[in-house]
């Protein structure tokens, strides 16, 4: 059985009291107070269930005022109409109601059928603005804040706004090892932080958009005020939480143009808060042209990978390793390039990192390397000497568990001995997950493989990784070789890092050496070999052979 929902009647007189019992009371279960102070408690109390409230003016401790100056600032109580009863048609006291939020009015003559009527309307109209809250939280829900906020940018007249989309890293984590229950505190937590510090600051719109998201929209007045605002949600969000560890994200669009569609005003808010993901320490990011035209790219580089492929668009650039005690080249490293049909060669770090994140990076590297070996293959059927030719392997592969099988197959397929083709893995996978890595080092090894450290010194770990990973060549970092305020000190990183190779038997390759004092410098070392503009920069195959074996 459905359960009768209530009228709260708000009088200190208990006659009028009872003459709208009696007239309501066929409908409603009827509940009473006889000052504000009352009907307040109350209305927490029975919040679930209170379908409208009949508020009498004039009344001892707390008055019908007051009364609504408080339900004013609840916002979450306000699909709750609250109906004054006036004794007299007095028009001061009207306005002043309705601007504190009254719904509507009765007179106190107690004729039934008009009390009625206005109360099952005003009921009515609370049960259409019901769906513009959300249950959870009390502020407004995804749809009714997108309209507000339209609105709101309509009557904009000079005032500009930014748009603010928060939420919680990992919530759903935080939901699953603390429980919904917990979920949803946290939920109730930021809707009453959000609706608090707009308020606080001078007002705007603010809703819940689904799960952990929340959205606000409000007055711009300069990156500080809109950054103070954030930061100040987020500490709240924060300091109530002593339970768990807690971080949480904001992308911030500034709304140049107020007749931009809302959607996309959201998507630029929530395009911004992609780039804290991720990244240590980041809580609020604001949305830049760049990080639209960015996504774009990517995406359209997403659209045309595979028939890129199909269509041999990929091809394979050789950078010439030189030996320094003989100062000529002694194998190379296979690079990719994308060479469109319209002859632009797009570099590989535009598309790679896309390929690491969507997985086409394994495509492509099988790729590379089949087209190496076939290079080698060919070179050994034209019976010439051959260096070792090395190939990147991106981090995803490592973590594929056809790779090892993969690679197998190719070289046997194109019957190559392993030494000819060497494996580039960088630095930073060796940090991830040690056990995987360093079986997969272990294994190519005993297929005969030699395995280049990338990038070594670029990341955090460096030296561990050298501890722990068994591994051949050490290939410097090119940043140690770039001009800045820190050369001499990288000098002597390098002179070290060159010293310690050598009492570990790891040869050493210098990457993105340009200039020749340089060149002098790492020869002073011992340094083995140099991978650099200075020398060679990457170059086709045909080229790459003419410069080993000359027209
Ligand atoms: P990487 O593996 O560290 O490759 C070395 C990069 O340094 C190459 O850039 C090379 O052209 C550049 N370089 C070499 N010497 C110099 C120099 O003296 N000065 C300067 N400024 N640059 C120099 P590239 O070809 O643009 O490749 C960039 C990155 O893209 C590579 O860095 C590698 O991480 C990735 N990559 C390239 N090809 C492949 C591939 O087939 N598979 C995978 N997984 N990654 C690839
Ligand atoms: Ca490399
Ligand atoms: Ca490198």
């Amino acid at each position: 059985m459905k359960r009768k929902r209530q009228i709260l009647i708000v009088d200190d007189l208990k006659l009028n009291r009872a003459s709208f019992a009696a007239i309501l009371g066929g409908k409603f279960e009827v509940l009473e107070a006889e000052n504000g102070k009352i009907a307040l408690e109350m209305l927490v109390k029975h919040k679930e269930t209170i379908a409208a409230v009949i508020l009498d003016l004039m009344m001892p401790v707390m008055d019908g005022f007051e009364f609504l100056e408080h339900y004013k600032n609840m916002r979450e109580y306000q699909d709750i109409p609250v109906i004054v009863a006036t004794t007299s048609d007095e028009l001061e006291n009207e306005r002043k109601c309705l601007a504190l939020g009254a719904w509507d009015f009765i007179p106190k003559t107690f004729h039934p059928d008009i009390i009625r009527f206005r109360v099952m309307n005003a009921v009515q109209k609370s049960k259409v603005r019901t769906l513009e809250f959300d249950p959870m939280t009390g502020i407004y829900n995804q749809q009714k804040f997108f309209q507000a906020t339209r609105e709101m940018l309509d009557e904009a007249e000079d005032e500009k706004y930014a748009f603010i989309r928060f939420d919680v890293d990992r919530f759903k984590m935080i939901n699953s090892l603390y429980g919904p229950e917990e979920g949803g505190r946290l939920i109730h937590r930021i809707g009453q932080a959000v609706a608090e510090t707009v308020r606080e600051n001078g007002g705007g719109t603010y809703g819940r958009i689904s799960g952990d998201i929340f959205c606000m929209c409000i007055p711009y007045n300069g990156k500080k005020e809109v950054g103070a605002l954030t930061d100040k949600i987020r500490e709240k969000v924060r300091r109530k939480n002593m339970q768990y560890y807690l971080e949480t994200s904001a992308g911030i669009y500034i709304i140049e143009d107020p007749d931009t569609e809302i959607n996309q005003i959201y998507d630029n808010a929530s395009i911004a808060a992609e780039q804290c993901k991720g990244q240590h320490m980041v809580h609020k990011v604001f949305y830049s042209r760049e990080m639209s035209d960015r996504l774009m790219r990517e995406q359209m580089i997403i659209n045309e990978m595979d028939a890129a492929l199909e269509a041999e668009e990929f091809v394979v650039y050789f950078q010439p390793k030189y030996e320094l005690e003989k100062m000529s080249p002694h194998g190379a490293e296979a690079l990719v390039r994308w060479q469109k049909p319209d002859g632009t060669l797009i570099p590989p770090n535009e598309f790679i990192p896309v390929f690491e994140k969507n997985g086409f990076i394994v495509k492509l590297d099988y790729y590379v390397w089949e087209k190496v070996c076939r290079f080698i293959r060919k070179e050994l059927d034209a019976g010439r000497d051959l260096a070792p030719i090395s190939v990147n392997v991106s981090r995803v592969n490592l973590y594929n568990p056809k790779f090892l099988e993969t690679i197998i197959d190719l070289v046997e397929t194109y019957k190559i001995p392993a030494k000819y083709l060497h494996l580039e893995i960088t630095e930073s996978v060796f940090s991830e997950d040690a056990t995987i890595i360093q079986n997969a080092v272990n294994y190519l090894h005993r297929a005969g493989f030699t395995i280049l450290m990338d990038d070594f010194g670029s990341g955090y770990s460096s030296l561990n990784v050298l501890k722990d990973v068994n591994l051949d060549v050490l290939k410097i970092d090119m940043k140690f070789f770039s001009r800045g305020a820190s050369e001499e000190k990288a000098k002597k990183i390098v002179e070290a890092v060159i010293r310690m190779a050598e009492s570990l038997n790891m040869p050493v390759i210098a990457e993105g050496v340009e200039e020749k004092n340089q060149v002098e410098f790492l020869c002073g070392l011992g340094c083995d070999y140099i991978q650099g503009y200075y020398f060679a920069k990457p170059m086709p195959q045909i080229q790459y052979q003419r410069l080993l074996y000359g027209q």
